[in-house]
């Protein structure tokens, strides 16, 4: 079969964008092709009310200045939310329990469980050690319930099935928020990209010296190919490999399944949350309701409230309607039972059963921290992986898939011998 294109590749979502536009400087030719009707994959935004957006995926510009998409959305016009980031720092993060701001004594003995939790586990992960987060730190704390519910929102997955090295290695501040929306960013960004849409692939077969790509649309051949979907879909064999990957890929794919943090966005028809709302809060009741909340997103009268791990899969199941409660139960712990009064309309995530992500993103089981290396590392010098969960530091992160994109257009660029 004639060679139809130097790279194919697979999924345009950010990762897959940045490897296109950086194959394209570097003078060869991909063809992208996504399964989906749209491009941005796990960035997207809807519009919550007129004109009001609201990320079911990523929100935040991790990092603030140095993140790549600050510069692009700077030469794109794109207005970002550069002054607010102060409010969502770990010091003004506020915790509630049963409805109530903990006091002075309470708030410091929780941030020095904060503390010695986070020290627990770079110093095991400092003695090169990789077990499960809650191996390291103490369960019983009376302040735990708020920590476990971070991390299970953070990481996607409970304090059992991560690990310690994967987490002392993550990404801190939060950074800045796109007015209109992380995932309008993006598609803007990637508009300019050819993008063969509503094209899943179903096989690839490397047997020969090049690979064939399979669609229920027909074929391409390629030189190499370049994945970029999630570890939820590779894991989930929708995706055939001819022949099999090696045990060591298929190993380094289940040592890094998909988590999952469901997001609830409320929209209220006034600003419910005052002058001093806006911000980050963790709260929790004794009956084990506990919740992130991000209050007065982008300034605006909306409310995203966070949970993953094993409570945000069954919520997830419980449907819309059940995380539509839940998340304005939340609100009102702590604005108060007047905000319902005010709610106008929620828009509720549902990633553990998304179709072409299975998943929020990927999190390192304990002792499998390594598998990063070993998912981005190609096989057979033309198959190439890309995406969140092939980085290491910006893991999970929509510029972490940014990087991977590029750095795996570079790596086939030299493989095919072309200079950067
Ligand atoms: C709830 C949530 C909150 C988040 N918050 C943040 C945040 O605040 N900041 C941040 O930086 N990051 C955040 N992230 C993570 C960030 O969105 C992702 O890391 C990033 O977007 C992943 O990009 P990717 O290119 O690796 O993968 P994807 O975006 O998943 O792209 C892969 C593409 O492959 C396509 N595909 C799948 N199967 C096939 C197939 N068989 N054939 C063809 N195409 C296929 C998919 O449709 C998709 O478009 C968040 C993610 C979620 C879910």
């Amino acid at each position: 079969m004639p060679v139809d294109t130097d790279v194919v590749i697979i999924g345009a979502g950010v990762s897959g964008l940045a490897a296109a536009k950086e194959l394209g400087r570097l003078g060869l030719t991909y063809t992208v092709l996504e399964g989906s009707h749209r491009i941005g994959g796990r960035a997207y935004s809807e519009e919550i009310a007129p004109g009001v957006w609201f990320d079911l995926g990523c929100a935040w510009l991790v990092g603030g200045a140095t993140n790549p998409f600050v510069a692009i959305a700077d030469e794109l016009g794109i207005t970002l939310d550069k002054n607010h980031s102060d409010a969502f720092k770990s010091e003004n993060h506020r915790f509630q329990r049963n409805g109530q701001s903990l006091n002075g004594d309470q708030r410091a003995a929780c941030l020095r469980f904060y503390n010695d939790s986070y020290e627990a586990v770079s110093d095991v992960a400092g003695q090169g050690q990789d077990v499960a987060v809650s191996d390291v730190i103490d369960i019983e704390n009376e302040f735990a319930e708020p920590f476990l519910c971070g991390v299970a929102s953070a990481w996607g997955r409970d304090i059992d099935l991560v690990s310690t090295a994967d987490f002392a290695n993550a990404t801190g501040e939060l950074g800045f928020q796109a007015l209109h929306g992380y995932g309008n960013l993006v598609a803007a960004w990637g508009e300019d990209v050819t993008v063969s849409l509503n094209t899943r692939v179903e096989r690839i077969n490397w047997s020969g010296h090049g690979v064939t790509v399979k669609t229920p649309r027909g074929s391409i051949a390629g030189r190499t190919v370049l994945n970029t979907v999630s570890t939820g879909i590779l894991a989930s064999g929708e995706i055939l490999f001819t022949p099999r990957l090696p045990d060591w890929k298929t190993e380094a794919i289940n040592g890094l399944p998909m988590g999952t943090e469901n997001k609830m966005g409320v929209y209220f028809d006034t600003d419910v949350f005052g002058a001093d709302g806006r911000g980050h809060y963790s709260i929790w009741n004794d009956d084990g309701n506990a919740a992130k909340v991000d209050a007065s997103v982008m300034g605006l009268n909306t409310a995203a409230v966070f949970v993953g791990g094993r409570h945000g899969i069954w919520l997830e199941k419980q449907g819309p309607q059940a995380c539509h409660d839940f998340a304005v139960d939340r609100v009102a712990d702590i604005f108060g039972h007047d905000i319902r009064k005010h709610v106008i309309r929620s828009i509720t995530t549902a990633w553990s059963t998304e179709p072409w992500t299975r998943g929020s993103w990927a999190c390192a089981l304990p002792g499998q921290a390594h598998q990063r290396a070993n998912l981005q590392r190609p096989v057979g010098e033309r198959l190439f992986f890309a995406g969140e969960a092939t980085v290491y530091g910006v893991q999970g992160t929509c510029h972490g898939a940014y990087q991977s994109g590029i750095q795996a257009a570079r790596d086939i660029a030299t493989q095919l011998h072309v200079e950067p």
